[in-house]
């Protein structure tokens, strides 16, 4: 099998035809020539468009490399996210959710109890969720959690919800596949947010989900078109042509993660660091052995004393832009607090490696630091 970076290259472009591009451009399409019965695989714009198969196949076939597996792309990551929950479970049934998962999870889970779901959740660290798997239809990990950074045994947690007969789909946005593949360690879904780090520029929304049961595929499949929500043609080919530098950008955001973490270890004011490529980080151990390729993703969080010190980093700051997200080519931090929806201090930084020159962005990082800190902390 071919390495990581060259499959990238690669992922879901067609044969070579003579005079043609080797990544064919968007095809804006509401409707296709359709003579007599009504067959596809075009058909109408809703349902299918070339330019989503053909990124569709590549996420498929890094998410699920040697085994088949189908994708279904969505206008978003929440747009992937309802649509496993939504089309795999109904009434009655009971959904296990994490209590530290992405902020806009509660909104589904409001959605799930109006609609007679019941809702339990428990904490991603320590596998917290085997606890409350009991009866349950579907078990939804994130690993690692954002913004928290926990991280927890996809392995152990999918073989114990299969045994209790319940359906295992995993948030895989922020490893990225090529930092972790969830459906060799057992899910039944891979879903991820491609806004972030996936097409990694900042510039698009995309979601998927990935799945090798082809009639769970269909269903998420079926709720697309229902639900009838669909990506733009030029949103799916730039997502696609982002796709060739996945691990050019993974690999330079995990160093430089790894060494902006060891830099902020080093520094009084910075508490709660976490990062799971750091040796002593309490997810580091399970982190290590079910991510690849030391990618454990750009994210490091830490906690500086207090708002008004947090605002003042993140004002000083010159190479790093402050923004949401996370994932993009270019550095960005913010005061996650400032959202009201996560359980985090006051002077809590989600921050985002971006893929400038390690040295430039620890520089920028430090001199930061000691603005924020004032004339006496620095003395
Ligand atoms: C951003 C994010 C989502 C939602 O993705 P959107 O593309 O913003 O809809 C879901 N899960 C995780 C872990 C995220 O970080």
């Amino acid at each position: 099998m071919t390495g990581d970076g060259t499959r990238a290259v690669r992922a879901g472009l067609p044969e070579p035809v003579a005079y043609e591009p080797s990544l064919p451009g968007p095809v804006f399409a509401a409707h296709y020539h359709l003579p007599g019965e009504p067959v596809g695989p075009y058909t109408y714009g809703r349902d299918e468009n070339p330019t989503w198969t053909r990124l569709e196949e590549a996420i498929g076939e890094l998410e699920s490399p040697g085994t088949a597996a189908e994708t279904v792309v969505f206008p978003s990551g929440m747009g992937a996210v309802s649509a496993v929950l939504l089309s795999q479970v109904r009434s009655g049934d009971a959904v296990v959710l994490p209590s530290d998962g992405y902020q806009a999870l509660p909104l589904v889970r409001e959605r799930l109890e109006a609609y007679g779901v019941e809702v339990r959740t428990a904490p991603t660290a320590g596998d917290a969720q085997l606890r409350v798997l009991d009866g349950a239809k579907l078990l939804w990990i994130e690993t690692p959690s954002n913004p928290g950074l926990d991280v927890c045994d996809i392995r152990r947690l999918a073989g114990a919800a299969h045994a209790a007969g319940a359906l295992v789909a995993v948030d895989n946005t922020l490893a990225t596949p090529l930092g972790q593949r969830p459906l060799d360690l057992g899910a039944d879904f891979s879903v991820a947010s491609g806004t972030k780090a996936l097409t990694g520029h900042g510039d698009v929304l995309l979601g998927y989900v990935c799945c090798r049961d082809p009639e769970r595929a269909a269903a998420v499949r079926k709720w697309r078109k229902t639900a009838g929500a669909v990506t733009g043609p030029m949103e799916a080919w730039l997502a696609h042509r982002s796709l060739a530098t996945l691990q050019l950008r993974v690999d330079r955001q995990a160093v430089t993660a790894l060494a902006l973490a060891e830099a902020l270890r080093e520094r009084p004011e910075v508490t709660g660091l976490r990062h799971p490529g750091l040796p002593d980080d309490p997810a580091h151990p399970v982190a290590a052995a079910q991510m690849r390729a030391g990618r454990f993703g750009c994210v490091v969080s830490f906690t500086l004393p207090g708002r008004a010190h947090a605002e003042r980093f993140l004002a000083a700051l010159r190479l790093v832009d402050e923004a949401t997200s996370f994932g993009g080519v270019r550095s960005t931090a913010e005061r996650r607090g400032r959202w009201g929806g996560d359980a985090v201090p006051e002077g809590f930084i989600r921050f985002s490696v971006g893929v400038e020159d390690t040295d430039d962005l620890l520089t920028d990082v430090l001199r930061a630091l000691d603005e924020a800190a004032g004339p006496t902390a620095q003395g």
